[in-house]
């Protein structure tokens, strides 16, 4: 039960849901991905994060998810600062964010099911609750009839569908896509974007990293666009064009 008071903690909070407060990121190389970037994002926002390639968009993501820490400054995420959670705590944190990959990271050895099952197996969900949960989860994707098939019996677009309903399967307060639809064609691109706009609808915060000009363009969102490592742009209902360095 842990589990549901936490979300609940989480979404009852007002602040910003993502808060970089003049943030940098050295790495030990000494590349500087990320400069003095203060960046709010709102809960139930839809954002798009665009910027040439080596801009510093990963890293953003990475500090999201506390997968690195700043070298200055703070970033809060459903009302954390992160640079104090323990290293006890990072596990249980990052679980409760969703997160989808470029490249998807399934379990090949596990079906459709289980690989979106094992998501809430890892927070001690019960059992009669997860039977539940997937088969519905994987009917909002359009899923139901491949419940069985491993991922390498699906094509791109249906995985990336698996590993969406796997990131919203335990109703995270924010979705995070890293360049969620690099792999697919513009059909499936759509239909994955679709799908985040309908989550995104019900409530969730998205931040979606990409690429894909045509998608930004048309669908009308705020849009951060980033080069070296600095917020250059930051539009509401904005466009790809400007993110041509
Ligand atoms: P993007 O996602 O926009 O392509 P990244 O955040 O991956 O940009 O990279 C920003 C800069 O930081 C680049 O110059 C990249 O080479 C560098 N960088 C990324 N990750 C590391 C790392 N682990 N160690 C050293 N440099 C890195």
């Amino acid at each position: 039960m842990a589990r549901y008071d936490l979300h609940r903690d989480l979404r009852d909070i007002d602040a910003p849901v993502i808060l970089f407060d003049n943030v940098s990121k050295t790495y030990q190389t000494g590349t500087h991905a990320v400069n003095d970037i203060s960046l709010e994002i709102r809960k139930g926002e839809f954002v798009f994060l665009v910027g040439s390639s080596g801009s510093g968009k990963s890293t953003m993501i990475k500090l999201m998810l506390r997968a690195c820490k700043p070298s200055k400054g703070r970033v809060y995420v459903a009302g954390r600062d992160l640079g104090r959670l323990r290293r006890s705590q990072v596990s249980k944190f990052r679980r409760s964010i969703g997160v989808v990959f470029q490249d998807f990271r399934l379990l090949q050895d596990r079906t459709v099911y289980e690989n979106v099952a094992f998501a809430q197996q890892v927070v001690e969900t019960p059992s009669r609750v997860i039977k539940q949960e997937v088969p519905k989860m994987l009917a909002m994707v359009g899923l139901s009839d491949k419940l069985n098939a491993y991922p390498r019996e699906l094509s791109g677009g249906e995985q990336q569908r698996v590993a969406l309903a796997r990131a919203l399967v335990n109703h995270p307060v924010i979705l995070l896509a890293d360049e969620p639809t690099g792999n697919l064609d513009p059909k499936n691109s759509w239909e994955i974007m679709r799908l985040l706009e309908e989550v995104n609808r019900r409530g969730t915060t998205i931040v979606v990293v990409t690429h894909n000009r045509e998608i930004v363009d048309s669908m009308q969102k705020r849009v951060v666009t980033i080069n070296n490592g600095v917020i250059v742009r930051d539009e509401q209902k904005g466009g790809y064009a400007h993110a041509k360095n």
